[in-house]
């Protein structure tokens, strides 16, 4: 996954923290910002917040700075909390990505078939670690992909022979429900964005 390129400007002097979720919805393109889960699995924004990377009792003053400010479901912020590593474990390369640093895929992959999963780094372990990344909407989320991408793939086959094909009226109607159907998958396919690979 690319990291991602925070392009808003929120206008100065913002203390409210709420003030910014507009503008970080958009940043990172509605999805939380650690389990990577899109706003559409949830129906509402109503389940997303805003998230201070390193927490607002051990960074006072990084309160209302936009870079510290994160979009997060309430999940993932109500379990990272106030939490911070310890410079300890930060030496030793224990520590919390941010997606706006971090490239997730160099520390984390996701083992297709169970949905859990993989870390390819200390960094990653830890960060999965501590944000529970394995606990069970996300590991029955994350082994959803892999069938749903299989049958993006069926389908696309399918209507690539039926539309050459297709003459009759009853065809033309199979091939356009055909791809209404694909439409659906696709856009369930890009709620995982390029993230979980
Ligand atoms: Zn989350």
């Amino acid at each position: 996954m690319a990291k991602i390129k925070r392009k808003q400007k929120p206008p100065a002097g913002i203390t409210d923290c709420r003030r910014f979720k507009k503008y970080l919805r958009l940043d990172f393109d509605r999805h939380c910002a650690y389990c990577h889960q899109a706003e559409d699995l949830h129906l509402t924004h109503h389940y997303f917040g805003v998230e201070h990377f390193k927490p607002r009792s051990k960074f006072p003053k990084l309160i209302a700075q936009y870079n510290n400010l994160f979009y997060c479901c309430n999940r993932c912020n109500s379990i990272k909390g106030e939490f911070w590593p310890s410079r300890g474990d930060i030496a030793a390369g224990r520590r919390l990505l941010d997606p706006c640093r971090d490239d997730y895929t160099e520390h984390l992959g996701v083992n297709p078939e169970t949905g859990t999963i993989v870390p390819k780094t200390d960094a990653g372990k830890f960060f999965a670690g501590h944000l529970y990344l394995d606990r069970e909407e996300l590991v029955v989320w994350r082994a959803r992909k892999a069938p749903l991408l299989e049958r993006v793939r069926t389908l696309e086959e399918l209507l690539r022979q039926l539309e050459a094909d297709a003459v009759t009226p009853a065809d033309v109607k199979v091939v356009e429900t055909l791809q209404d159907t694909l439409d659906e998958f696709e856009a369930a396919l890009a709620d995982y964005g390029d993230f979980w690979v």
